[in-house]
């Protein structure tokens, strides 16, 4: 399969997401407190490079992509490579400097839900928000295991790497994944053409 029906594959699977995430928003009004960016300074975020594949490509049609490697190969930050800093007092305010193309673990941490050993959904959420709305919380947590109706991971993962088994199953440091995910388009379009219409529609 090529890389842009790979992309477009991705990208369908995205916007599903995001019905689904906002769907969910609106019933539970939960939302990350503003400017807050802990989550993405976080060092220890993974990721799989399929999931960022549509940020490599337009970051390829942009013509930025030798760049942009050399960047990745010469971080001496641990934070994600994307996350951009917006005090100088505070490093966890900040925001994601291409948040249209972030990865499938930004869109559903906070969103979505892994199966616990009982077999109930449990809301995947950070610390900040479960302090902030502990009777919310209790609330989600119930309605989600009635009702079912929250995006889980594991089908999310499960259907991109039916997208491309090889690049979507494995989990590897979230900069190491954009990494590999630039390599594999740059390494695409040396053996194909590349169209320059591309670069209009990516
Ligand atoms: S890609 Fe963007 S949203 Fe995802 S962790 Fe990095 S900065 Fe945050």
């Amino acid at each position: 399969m090529s890389i842009i029906s790979k992309v477009r594959l991705i990208e369908h699977l995205f916007a599903q997401l995001d019905k689904e995430i906002n769907t969910f928003r609106l019933k539970t009004n939960l939302d990350c407190v503003s400017g807050c960016g802990k989550c993405c300074n976080n060092p220890d975020i993974e990721a799989s490079p399929l999931e960022f594949l549509p940020w490599s490509f337009q970051v390829f049609v942009s013509g930025k992509a030798e760049d942009i490697l050399k960047q990745l190969n010469n971080l001496q930050e641990t934070g994600c490579f994307l996350y951009s800093h917006l005090s100088i007092i505070d490093d966890n305010i900040g925001n994601c400097s291409d948040y249209y193309h972030r990865g499938l673990i930004c869109r559903l941490f906070g969103n979505a839900a892994h199966v616990n050993k009982y077999g109930n959904p449990e809301l995947i959420t950070c610390k900040i928000i479960k302090e902030n709305n502990p009777e919310k919380i209790k609330q989600i947590s119930s309605d989600i295991i009635s009702s079912r109706n929250i995006p889980l991971f594991t089908d999310y993962y499960m259907r991109l790497s039916q997208i491309d088994f090889k690049l979507g199953n494995i989990i590897v440091p979230i900069n190491l994944a954009m990494k590999i995910a630039l390599e594999e388009v740059l390494n695409y379009y040396s053996y194909h053409p590349f169209h320059s219409r591309l670069r209009h529609s990516a």
